[in-house]
């Protein structure tokens, strides 16, 4: 038989306000344990919360990002829970009445782009944090009354790869917005999934489980695939699925149920009795849109547009607005737009990768780049030297100016210099000549190697094959 698996996302991303939710507290990333706390987020008898007026900005730029439909009166709830890092015994969150409802946003599929809906984005506040040691459990607080928003699709997704695809793209996206960094490893992206499967063209859904405790994007795709494994193999066993609640355990590669104690499904939600409404206006939505950044769909149709980029190439530079920007910083007044693209992708980003750095950490400005890609398009240093060039520069963070100056590396493009070199270099490989004329002529690029070497990369090419070609091709011994 053939199964469909259906899939829907529960995303949590921590809003980069530089105050909490309801009170001042600030909300710098690492701070000592229990540092930025007051008797609000702490939950003291009689403190009374403040809405931060940002988080709401931020909803309505999540919802304007995700074709979302904005809700001009929306309230608070209370969700209620034990936990020991949850000092007031519930979190204010949105019940019935999110700020941002009925959005779609749209993933690449090899079969063109698929519309993948959220049924809601809403505002809530997040729990502290408990850390486990061989002395016990502490408590830190500092991320009690964070401001979060939490963003559910419709059960649109059909396959873990396709999950992937979707948290790729609403990263991309909320990155963009720059309400939040959407980083995984500190936390300020989350997401829970919920999976059933049912028989292919069967319209109601099967029983769901939950799965809890992914801790990256391949882990959600992994975690996934694995329950969509188990629950066909129950199926056809014959066993029923069980709707429940499972932690992805990364060690083992296997999803486990949930202490039973753990789970608790009745929050019993109510309103919160110490907030008023949100009441938006039409002039509050209006100066949002008004300071809206470009996102990812417009930039990569302009990178295509007004640079005459290809997608592919689009694609990569406009994946983080922090490289699309270095790379529009970097071209300014540049020509060859080709070469800065080249550039960028090729030596940049593997500069990136090799040190594990974000663009905003690049040790080379756009403006230095620029600097050192002028000296090639005018040709008075070889890609082979601009390489090294640059490299130095990583290196030593001196300019290409200063590197180029101080180590002689303009080109050689005197004929009279290359021809004698090259003339010197040709009678000392006489059998290379030898079969270079009986046809091997692949040994051309034996020679300019030689000449590279001699000159370490400075030998401007044209010139030297064009003068190479000449020795080499003469009949006459
Ligand atoms: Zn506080």
């Amino acid at each position: 038989m053939n199964w469909e698996i259906v899939i829907g996302l529960e995303v949590h991303v921590q809003l980069k306000t530089q105050s909490k939710a309801f009170c001042g507290c600030k909300t710098t990333y690492g701070s000592p344990p229990n540092s930025q706390t007051c008797p609000v987020c702490l939950g003291y008898p009689g403190a009374l919360p403040v809405l931060n007026r940002e988080v709401v900005n931020s909803a309505i730029k999540a919802g304007l990002a995700t074709h979302s439909k904005i809700r001009y009166r929306s309230g608070f709830a209370r969700k209620n829970y034990f936990y020991p890092d949850l000092p007031k015994g519930y979190q204010i969150s949105q019940y019935t009445d999110p700020i941002c409802y009925d959005g779609y946003i749209q993933i690449p599929t090899e079969e063109g782009k698929k519309k993948i809906g959220l049924i809601r984005i809403h505002m809530e506040e997040d729990a502290g944090k408990s850390m486990h040691t061989e002395n016990g459990t502490l408590i830190d607080l500092n991320r009690c009354g964070i401001p979060l928003l939490e963003i559910v699709s419709c059960p649109d997704i059909r396959s873990p790869q396709e999950a992937y695809t979707y948290l790729t793209t609403l990263k991309q996206i909320i990155r963009y917005t720059g309400i939040s960094d959407c980083n995984m490893e500190e936390g300020s992206l989350r997401c829970d999934a919920n999976l059933s499967v049912r028989p292919m063209g069967e319209k109601t859904l099967g029983t769901r489980t939950e799965l809890k405790n992914m801790n990256s994007f391949h882990g959600v795709e992994k975690a996934l695939a694995y329950e969509a494994n188990r629950q066909i193999t129950c199926l056809e066993a014959g066993e029923p699925i069980e709707q429940q609640t499972l932690l992805w355990n990364e060690q083992t590669q296997r999803a486990e149920p949930m202490r039973s104690k753990e789970e608790s499904h009745d929050y019993r939600y109510f309103p919160e009795p110490d907030l008023v409404d949100v009441q938006l206006t039409d002039a509050w939505i209006q100066d949002i849109k008004a300071v809206m950044p470009e996102l990812p769909e417009e930039r990569l149709s302009r990178f295509i547009k007004h640079y005459g980029l290809s997608e592919e190439d689009s694609l990569v530079l406009t994946a983080e607005h922090e490289i699309a920007d270095y790379f529009e910083a970097a071209v300014q007044g540049f020509q060859d737009i080709s070469l800065m693209n080249h550039w960028i992708r090729g030596e940049i980003l593997r500069i990136l990768k090799e040190k594990q750095i974000s663009i905003d950490q690049c040790p080379i400005s756009p403006k230095a780049l620029r600097d050192l890609l002028t000296y090639l398009l005018n040709k008075k240093i070889t890609p082979q030297t601009a390489k090294t060039v640059l490299d130095n520069m990583v290196k030593t963070g001196e300019s290409a100016d200063k590197i180029i100056e101080k180590k002689g590396l303009l080109s050689i493009t005197s004929s009279e210099e290359l021809d004698a070199l090259i003339r010197n270099i040709v009678e000392k490989h006489p059998e290379e000549v030898k079969k270079y004329r009986q046809g091997k002529t692949q040994l051309l690029g034996f020679f300019m190697g030689q000449v590279m070497k001699a000159t370490k990369g400075r030998a401007d090419q044209k010139i030297t094959r064009h003068i190479l070609q000449r020795y080499l091709d003469a009949t006459e011994e």
